[in-house]
């Protein structure tokens, strides 16, 4: 059986048919996307020397405890003083510093006496304290952001110094979500006796948008050939870039999703990986004239359902936007894990750093049955126990994928 190594290859190599288009947006609206050009700085930053606390400029020369307060700047307000060694000017942080100021003295640091200033005890002044000089955070010309940075609040700003008012960005891709099962009701109907609410339809959901990508609600769909055909054939039909089933496609009398992509004219790129949980994942791809379609038939178990998600969408789109694909820690066991197969496993855990010895440290928390979404949730991680490993013991060192 594929293997989980040869099986992320695969998907990453159908991943190159995928178009990533560049698109323009307002810089306030570029949030979570992927920067597609680089951003220099139009200006020097900040763009004039300035004061960084409330205080007084002064001309320092070494030995001054007094000055005479001649003037008064504050942030937006200069006026263009020239300093000697007996004068001060009241100055507030982000005020231009005036001529001949080498050190700006903090309010705390003086005592103010009509229009003297006098030095407080003990306080010693430094040259260019608290002054903030022009340039001293990004040169005008130099690189201030690089192309396949995620655009978070902090990059939002710098580009916003440099004067961008929109951004090359690349295009989000559009993933569908469909879920299947005769046993499935919405989160808001009646369970019944035998049903079961849809849950993989939100954490797919919500994986998606964690991603950054465009999110798409296909619905719940009854395991009934006829009615599978049509929910498939128009997604595959859509403007979709990516569609993710989920159920229906193990080897139970009713998983018709095999077939139904077969007659569709999905292309298999493989059905079943070697790990657990998620087993029966399907990979494959539907191409239309110039368009290629990736299409993943996650197993419907609510834990399996998300751990392919994690393991085999999300690294992927992530790898294809030039971003890191895990995000993981190696970490020591504090319980021994059974496992005795020669499958890659991914056991919900529970991981912690501890902060003396400069260490990650794991646990197990609760079952690890693949209907367990409660152990999932209180889990933030998944260990890796790779295939040759068997029965790691206590105090054994393994991956842990931050979830
Ligand atoms: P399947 O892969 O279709 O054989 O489903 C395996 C198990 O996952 C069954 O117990 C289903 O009831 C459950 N299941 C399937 N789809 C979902 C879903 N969308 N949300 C929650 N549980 C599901
Ligand atoms: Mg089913």
């Amino acid at each position: 059986m594929l293997c989980f190594k040869e099986a992320i290859k695969l998907i990453e190599g159908e991943f190159l048919q995928l178009t990533k288009n560049i698109i323009e947006v307002n810089l306030s609206d570029s949030t979570g996307l992927t920067l597609a050009e680089d951003i220099y700085a139009d200006v020097n930053i900040p763009a004039f020397n300035n004061s960084s606390m409330d205080g007084y400029a002064i001309n320092y020369s070494g030995d001054e405890k007094s000055w005479n307060i001649t003037g008064e700047i504050s942030a937006g307000n200069f006026k263009d003083y020239t300093l000697d060694v007996n004068s001060a000017i009241r100055i507030m942080t982000g005020g231009k510093i005036p001529t001949n100021t080498n050190a700006v003295v903090p309010i705390e640091d003086v005592i103010e006496d009509g229009s003297m200033l006098l030095l407080r005890e003990g306080i010693e002044i430094k040259q260019n304290q608290n002054i903030r000089y022009k340039g001293e955070g990004l040169r005008s010309g130099l690189s201030a952001i690089t192309r396949n940075t995620v655009l978070k609040a902090q990059n939002i700003a710098l580009a916003g110094a440099c004067g961008k008012t929109k951004l090359k960005v690349y295009r989000k891709l559009t993933i569908g979500v469909l879920v299947t099962g005769d046993e499935l009701v919405d989160i808001t109907a009646d369970q019944g006796e035998d049903k079961v609410r849809a849950t993989n339809l939100y954490s797919l959901l919500a994986g998606i948008k964690e991603i950054n990508m465009n999110s798409i609600n296909l619905g719940v769909v009854k395991d009934d050939k006829d009615l599978l055909m049509s929910s498939i054939s128009s997604a595959l039909n859509s403007d979709l870039d990516i569609l993710i089933t989920s159920g229906g496609v193990s080897v139970g009398k009713y998983d018709y999703l095999k077939d139904i992509f077969k007659e569709s004219g999905v292309e298999c790129n493989f059905w079943r990986v070697n790990v657990k949980p998620g087993k029966p994942l399907f990979f494959g791809k539907y191409v239309k004239g110039n368009k290629t379609k990736l299409i993943f038939g996650l197993p419907g178990n609510p834990v399996s359902s998300f751990v392919s998600f994690t393991l085999f969408i999300k690294p992927t789109v992530l790898k294809f936007y030039g971003h890191e694909d895990f995000n993981s820690h190696i970490a020591m066991l504090e319980t021994p894990i059974k496992k005795e197969d020669s499958k890659r496993h991914f056991i919900r855990g529970k991981l912690k750093s501890d902060a003396a010895s400069n260490r990650y440290f794991v646990s197990v928390p609760g079952s690890q049955s693949s209907g367990n979404l409660a152990g999932l949730s209180n889990s933030n991680c998944l260990i890796v126990i790779p295939e040759e490993m068997t029965n790691p013991a206590k105090g054994e060192e393994v991956e842990c994928i931050m979830i």
